[in-house]
């Protein structure tokens, strides 16, 4: 069943252009709409997604639906829904197989499910369209419903896929073969890389980059004073002195030795900011090589006995503590992928030498409120010396992004979406091999040990994210996406 997602009022324009930085990219993205978006007059923009919470998609919508919105361009952001759970459990398969994982075994009853689903929604969302409205699929979820509507009354028809792999194999070729009914019908197919388009749509796709809001919660600026806010109304970190604003409405937890998450004391907190941090962001996702990435910290953290090392190498070395941050288990109850890497990652943590333990901190989020738990993000990639995002795959990886333009020397695996973001030795480092332990482990230790070349990368991949991925050229490109399909 379809339902609308409510945008909270935030900034305006307006507010992004006081931004001395910002100011050139809103004027260009206000010239651009100035000419453009009269030829899309009369019209409404529909985006269509499955979640309003959690993951890249949801991240990005809210500031691109109110952008569109506030320079002329009605837009509203729907999602679909369903109570049959077999429905998201295919999705979840189609979406690995995408990226080259799972059994490619699609069969006919998958198909009825999927177009059942599609169905309904459809028709949901139909009640409220018109012909000359615009229509935004957001990933293979809502496709079918997308092909339902282009083929009842005609609507232009976007599918915008954000997930991809840059090779061939059964698994893709599977799932885009069960898909392909129904992003064949679609006037236009935008990807987050060229490496992702299926040739099937090659004739008729072009790319849009993702792209961070430079003044949202997880990514704007925070004072010294602020900062200190955060990590202790956040139970990141201890004070016993005073802190004007209350606490967060829910507390960062830790996973301590039993495998439970209980909130941090003096005792149990992970010396943040005193101490340098290697941070990994993501949701519980086996894709994402948090197991690769314990496994490497314990192997640098095992080596420092063995090696020979300055008086400041080592310091820095002991000191150093890995934290590994995702969603809380209950907002990934419905999501049983998510439960089974949250148990391996418990077990792999209650299976560590006791002395390494209180060096690795397996951090669970809170997710009840969307400005909190970016705070606490922003928080936590601030303060790390080393931010690590160790995808197997990745479409494209927005913790790289928010990474980059703080500033942070970023670690990235060489997964298609990471690669569009960080070139290696310019705006961060990319290992070799994210699943070898090794490679990962000696290259974490080398940039913990090169400050001056983590403040190079740092510099270098803010002013990438600068000209190519905040949200000011993703909205450009979108209303010129738009606007060339209503031309007559
Ligand atoms: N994220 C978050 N809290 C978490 C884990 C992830 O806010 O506990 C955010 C993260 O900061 C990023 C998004 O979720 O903005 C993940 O997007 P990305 O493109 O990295 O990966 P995806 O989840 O879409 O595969």
């Amino acid at each position: 069943m379809i339902e609308s997602v409510e945008i909270e009022k935030s900034l305006s324009l307006d507010d992004y252009e006081r931004v001395v930085h910002l100011t050139q990219a809103v004027r260009l993205l206000r010239e651009q709409a100035a000419r453009l978006v009269p030829e899309l007059a009369g019209r409404k923009v529909w985006m269509v997604n499955s979640t309003a919470h959690g993951g890249g998609v949801a991240e990005m919508l809210p500031r691109i639906v109110s952008l569109l919105n506030e320079l002329g361009l009605p837009t509203e952001w729907v999602v679909m829904g369903t109570e049959e759970t077999r429905f998201f459990d295919l999705t979840k398969r189609i979406h690995n197989l995408i990226h080259g994982e799972g059994d490619p075994n699609l069969s006919a009853e998958d198909r009825e499910v999927y177009e059942r689903v599609s169905a309904e929604n459809a028709a949901d969302l139909k009640q409220r369209v018109r012909p000359e409205d615009l229509l935004v699929i957001h990933d293979p979820q809502p496709v079918g419903m997308g092909a339902i509507l282009k083929r009842e009354i005609g609507m232009p028809f976007f599918f915008r896929c954000h997930i991809g792999l840059d090779r061939d194999g059964p698994q893709h070729e599977a799932a885009w073969s069960f898909l392909h009914p129904y992003v064949e019908p679609c006037d236009y197919a935008i990807f987050s890389a060229p490496e992702y388009i299926p040739p099937f749509v090659a004739g008729k796709a072009g790319i849009i980059a993702p792209a961070i809001d430079p003044l949202s919660a997880k990514n704007r600026e925070l004072s010294a004073h602020e900062l200190a806010e955060v990590l202790k109304n956040a139970g990141l970190a201890q004070s016993s002195h005073p802190v004007v604003p209350n606490d967060f409405s829910e507390q960062v937890t830790r996973l301590d030795h039993n495998g439970r998450f209980q909130r941090m004391d003096e005792e149990t907190e992970i010396g943040i900011p005193f101490r340098p941090i290697v941070t990994q962001i993501s949701r519980w996702d086996r894709l994402k090589g948090f197991d690769k990435l314990l496994e490497a910290f314990v192997l640098m953290k095992q080596g420092i006995g063995k090696k020979a090392l300055s008086e400041w190498q080592r310091r820095r070395l002991a000191s150093v503590r890995l934290v590994l941050a995702g969603p809380e288990p209950a907002a990934v109850a419905d999501d049983p992928e998510a439960v089974e890497v949250l148990e391996e990652l418990t077990a792999a943590y209650r299976a560590l030498p006791h002395w390494i333990q209180p060096d690795v901190a397996l951090l669970s989020l809170p997710m009840g409120s969307r400005e909190e738990n970016g705070l606490m993000v922003n928080a936590l990639q601030r303060c790390s010396s080393v931010v690590v995002q160790n995808s197997v795959r990745e479409g494209f990886g927005l913790t790289v992004t928010e990474a980059m333009w703080k500033q942070r020397g970023v670690l990235g695996s060489r997964a298609c979406g990471i690669r569009q973001q960080i070139r290696d030795g310019i705006d961060g480092r990319l290992v070799e091999d994210g699943q070898n332990a090794e490679d990962l482990s000696s290259l974490l230790a080398e940039m913990l040990e090169d400050l001056a070349g983590r403040n190079r990368w740092g510099q270098a991949a803010q002013r990438r994210v600068h000209e190519e991925f905040l949200v000011f050229a993703q909205v450009r490109r979108w209303i010129e996406v738009l606007a060339d399909h209503v031309r007559p």
